[in-house]
């Protein structure tokens, strides 16, 4: 499972409240989080690259079930961090919410939800960012 990747995302948590990718009109490629050029086409896409709001829509590569936190995430645990591929086909890595930590499967459809991160005890502040959780049939299958 690939941890490291893992550890990356925790190191510089995307504050973000959308998806916006952006899209190579040259190859079509899409990169989240946005690129300034293609990495296909190098220079000749600058200035080619065009904004694009994700769905919010992908599916489980992998994921990994954490049980041990960094400091102010202790009360979370034991979550779920899996590496999403969206419908649109960039990956990206989020926490799963909503979702048992033993009905978590490969291939389960999950869909962006808007989610408290993370509470700053000592300044009050409430930090907000995406998260996903699972499409509704996933829970009917189970
Ligand atoms: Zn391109």
């Amino acid at each position: 499972m690939g941890c490291g990747g893992v550890a990356r995302f925790w190191r510089e948590i995307p504050q973000r409240y959308n998806l916006i990718a952006n899209r190579c009109n040259l190859c079509n490629k899409t990169f989240f989080p946005p690129k300034e050029a293609c990495r296909n086409c190098r220079r000749k896409s600058i200035g080619k690259m065009k904004d694009l709001q994700l769905n919010g829509k992908g599916k489980i590569i992998t994921y990994t079930i954490i049980h041990t936190a960094p400091e102010n995430f202790e009360k979370q645990i034991p979550y779920i961090i899996a590496i999403i591929e969206l419908e649109e086909g960039p990956r990206i890595t989020s926490q799963i919410v909503d979702c048992d930590i033993d009905k978590v499967k490969i291939g389960m459809k999950v869909e962006q939800t808007f989610r408290k991160i993370n509470e700053d005890g000592y300044t009050g502040a409430i930090y907000y960012g995406y998260k996903f959780k699972p499409l509704k049939w996933n829970l009917i299958k189970l």
